[in-house]
């Protein structure tokens, strides 16, 4: 399995690079860049910069959880201060700047972390060091989180802001465009970082703000292309989702029908999916699809097994295998086709916090671990990894299907897991319960919608328990399974909240649950905090 390392977004879009020295907030910068149209990529703070193929317009040294004067600490390549582009360093970033330009780092006598009031230290005559706080007010409110501080002032270092427990808050070089602050513009808890974000890359990097999906979708086709040429063959799996859609559209758009799509049915998907999916993509998206039927298949395996974790492994075993016999075919096929190049390439719809979680700095004794995919799972088909959304945030890939024309309705899609309906039923997974929670789920989903929640809630479904519960149902007393309903808020998928439905509400789904899915005669909703 080879990846590529053709020439990405930083060949057409300035570039912010960010240095991850492993604070927990820097993909942040990198999103607060973004959202500003300002394209920017995070890499480890180990990164040599005559290892890079293109040149940033400017550096953010990122916060990190090391002191600059540890034996072991992480340090930058010195040559980010011979490139000649402004250096934005943060928290660690601003210590290593301070610590490069003579050692002056120690460890405070308490640690600082919450919010502080920054006073803005501004020249009387014009200069640059004022750009990055220009249009701010004197006073800020900023977040910190330290514990080391500088012990005095660089050479030729100014203070450009402090706080009350940090003189040093703020500076920066007189006479080159180095800057640092000791606290996080990055984080909400910092109302005007972003503002200050845009003075650095904006005012002081003279970066154009362009990056957006009407740019990237154009530049990205052209790109595919130059990278498949012009009889390359590309496979790769869809399942109904955000993700595997808008990359598919995009290979679409890119190649036409050299694109191969596969829909493996796996028997566990919702109501009527596989049917409508097969719809949008080909009638409405015009994408090459096949959809594999192998819901038998699935099912006959998971006869028997109760155990969720057995359940997970042989649902994606089984379709590693099933994939992997379609791509066979196909590749035989068009191997016989006068017209058709073979198939050498597997899309994969990797996102931006794949990448960044393979590239974030762990720490001074790891190296960094490679992104592993399910595409080095295909044995024997040496085929090379397209992912034309490895660049992309969530919300950058949902803008990008809204302007490849993706339905609203699939753009704002919630999640939802691969091995489907078979985890949201308790106990062993039989055709017939698979059809009770398919129904129970359905009745849920189709509620929020009318109800006009769908969009404010990030992920809803139905789990069936196979617990029998006493009810009465017209003049019988019925003994008979539970659906537990689930809905969670959440904006970064790492954390959620349950989300707060009205009892009319949750009155008229139990009620339709239980008067339309044979089988079941209680619905409860459940409380717990998190995701799947
Ligand atoms: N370890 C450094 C300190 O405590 C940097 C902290 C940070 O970057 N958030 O000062």
């Amino acid at each position: 399995m080879e990846t590529k390392d053709t020439a990405g977004p930083q060949e057409t879009f300035d570039t912010i690079l960010v240095l991850d020295f492993g604070s927990q907030y820097t993909h942040l910068i990198t999103r607060r860049l973004r959202e500003l149209n300002v394209y920017s990529e995070m890499l480890p703070c180990t990164q040599k910069l005559a290892d890079l193929s293109w040149k940033p317009k400017g550096i953010i040294l990122s916060g990190g959880p090391y002191s600059v004067y540890a034996e072991d600490a992480p340090h930058v390549d010195p040559a980010v201060f011979d490139l000649g582009v402004p250096l934005l360093g943060i928290c660690y970033g601003m210590q290593e700047i301070a610590w490069h330009h003579g050692k002056n780092v120690l460890a405070g006598e308490k640690r600082e972390y919450g919010h502080a009031t920054l006073k803005v230290h501004r020249r009387t005559e014009e200069s640059h060091v004022d750009a990055l706080l220009q249009g701010l007010e004197d006073d800020i409110e900023v977040w910190m989180s330290h514990g080391d501080k500088l012990s005095h002032l660089p050479p030729s270092f100014v203070t450009i802001a402090s706080t009350p427990n940090a003189p040093f808050a703020g500076i920066a070089h007189e006479f080159r465009p180095y800057y640092c602050f000791q606290f996080h513009p990055e984080v909400t808890h910092t109302p005007r970082g972003k503002k200050i974000l845009e003075n650095f890359a904006v005012v002081i990097c003279k970066a154009e703000q362009n990056w957006t999906m009407e740019k990237f979708v154009d530049k990205e086709i052209l790109r595919i292309r130059a990278m498949v040429g012009d009889r390359g063959q590309v496979i790769g799996a869809v399942s109904g989702g955000v993700d595997s859609t808008v990359a598919a559209k995009l290979m679409k758009e890119a190649i036409g029908d050299r694109f191969h799509a596969v829909l493996v049915d796996n028997g566990l998907m919702r109501l009527d999916e596989c049917k409508t999916v097969h719809g949008t993509l080909t009638k409405h998206l015009g994408i090459n699809l096949t959809v594999v039927d192998a819901g038998k298949r699935f099912l006959d395996l998971l006869k028997g097994v109760s155990d969720p974790e057995k359940k997970r492994k042989i649902i994606g075993n089984t379709f590693i295998e099933v994939f992997q016999e379609t791509a066979k075919d196909m590749a035989a096929a068009a191997a016989g086709s006068p017209n058709e190049g073979e198939i050498e390439w597997l899309l994969q719809g990797t996102l931006y916090p794949d990448v960044i979680e393979s590239v974030s700095f762990k720490g001074p004794s790891q190296t960094i671990k490679t992104h592993h995919n399910v595409g080095g799972l295909l044995v024997g088909m040496h085929l090379k990894l397209i992912e034309p959304l490895r660049e992309l945030f969530k919300d950058e890939v949902r803008a990008l299907g809204a302007n490849l024309g993706i339905p609203e309705d699939l753009v704002w899609r919630h999640p939802f897991p691969g091995p489907g309906i078979a985890i949201r039923i308790l106990g062993e997974v039989t055709p017939e319960q698979v059809a009770i929670a398919r129904h129970a789920d359905h009745i849920f989903i189709e509620e929020i919608k009318a109800a006009g929640l769908y969009r404010q809630i990030s992920q809803a479904f139905a789990a069936l328990l196979p617990v029998k519960a006493v009810g009465v149902m017209g003049d019988q007393r019925v003994h008979e399974q539970i659906i537990a309903l689930r809905a969670v808020e959440t904006t970064d998928f790492m954390t959620a909240d349950w989300f707060p439905f009205d009892g009319q509400f949750l009155k008229r789904v139990s009620r339709r649950i239980v008067n339309e899915v044979n089988g079941v005669c209680r619905v409860v909703y459940d409380g717990e905090h998190s995701l799947d």
